[in-house]
């Protein structure tokens, strides 16, 4: 149908550089943890502003393990938005605790933090705000709530690369902070991670819980008292990471720019809610439409048929994910968080990358709106 090369809703940016550096650690005879994989880590603590930093295989293990840094513990409970992806109360769940979930304010699409303090209870440790799209949540807000209630913040950051909070980054302030690397993510190293920690004794319990638990003793022996994890990173990938990290920027004011292009072009006569245009501080990570599902005559997955057809990738990141059979089999249901279930059951990712050109904005605006326009049922007054 479409004459045009297929436009993906994302893709790295991989320069030959980073290739190169690539294909020399290869050729080294060191592949896994090692020189790389400490350069990495000091580049990221230089760009969060000196904070301990780790490189692990995902930010789901850097989840996992600052829950467990945090000294969250079977029986507890950990507040969080259903609106993320699944991984975010998976590492809850996984460890035994409760991920007790808050809705939505549908303008930000992020935790609704006025209701936060109405789901504390006496077995709340955590709380693991999600920066939805690169948006960061109010960490004003979230760091009085959580001090005056003497929780834990264990910040989902794994889209926020990049993103800042009242002129800060995101990971250069806070408790722990976990960030992704995935191939999706605004930096990447294929897949990869980091958790920012807050002192040195923090980072050698993650450097021990991350490979095995396994101490070396300075006569060549080894001790283990802990039960430690896989979660290192490998040089290649940290050598990836190495190779993205001084572009970093750049691709962010891109992002930015196509984003502006976006609001430009969209058909606001769509009906279908846009991202909070001022967006203070994001990264852009996701340009995410709401479609308006009861006024149309076709469903969501007719809509990302219909991009696929015009040669456009579209994603939809994510259900709400209270409604999964593993929530509500731990009593969760219909009707629990409504702005998470209308905006999760309607959310559409459309392509947004730092290779994308202006004239692909455009042409996404163009296909939303010629699958949209035939089937929209006009508004009532
Ligand atoms: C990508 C992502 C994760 C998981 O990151 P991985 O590195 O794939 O483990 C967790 N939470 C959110 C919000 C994400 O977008």
């Amino acid at each position: 149908m479409s004459a045009l090369p297929f436009l993906p809703f994302t893709r790295p940016e991989i320069d030959e550089e980073t290739i190169a550096g690539v294909a020399d650690v290869l050729r080294s005879g060191w592949i896994t943890s090692g020189p790389q994989v400490k350069a990495f880590e000091a580049a990221l603590s230089a760009y969060f502003g000196g904070r301990p930093v780790r490189a692990l295989s995902s930010a789901t293990g850097a989840l996992e393990l600052a829950l467990e840094i945090a000294g969250v513990k079977a029986g507890d409970e950990v507040i969080t938005t259903p609106l993320s992806w699944v991984a975010t109360a998976n590492v809850i769940v996984r460890l035994g605790a409760k991920p007790v979930f808050v809705d939505i304010d549908p303008a930000t699409r992020l935790i609704d933090l006025d209701r936060i303090e109405a789901a504390i209870s006496p077995r709340t440790r955590a709380i693991i705000p999600v920066d939805l799209a690169g948006l960061p949540v109010d960490r004003d807000r979230l760091y009085a709530i959580a001090n005056q209630h003497g929780l834990r913040v264990i910040e989902d950051a794994a889209q926020s690369m990049g993103s800042t909070w009242n002129g800060r980054r995101i990971g250069s302030f806070g408790d722990l902070v976990c960030i992704s690397f995935h191939a999706n993510k605004n930096l990447t190293t294929g897949e990869g991670g980091c958790l920012v920690l807050n002192d040195d004794a923090e980072a050698r319990r993650c450097e021990l819980l991350r490979l095995q638990g396994v101490v070396r003793l300075p006569d060549g022996g080894q001790e283990v008292e802990v039960v430690g994890a896989k979660l290192n990173l490998t040089d290649i990938a940290a050598r990836i990471g190495l190779g993205q990290l001084p572009h970093l920027e750049r691709f962010n004011a891109r992002r930015a720019v196509l984003a502006r292009r976006y609001f430009e072009r969209f058909d606001r006569s769509l009906g279908c809610d846009l991202p909070p245009q001022a967006a203070p501080g994001s990264n852009w990570h996701m340009f995410q439409i709401v479609l308006p599902l009861p006024r149309l005559a076709i469903g969501r997955g007719d809509f990302l048929k219909g991009m696929q057809e015009r040669g456009i990738g579209a994603g939809v990141h994510y259900p709400a994910m209270h409604l999964f059979k593993l929530f509500r089999d731990l009593g969760y249901g219909e009707g629990d968080f409504p702005h998470a279930e209308r905006v999760g059951a309607g959310i559409v990712t459309l392509p947004l990358f730092p290779g994308m050109s202006e004239d692909d904005v455009d042409r996404v605006c163009e296909a939303v709106r010629d699958i949209l326009a035939p089937v929209l049922t006009p508004a009532h007054r």
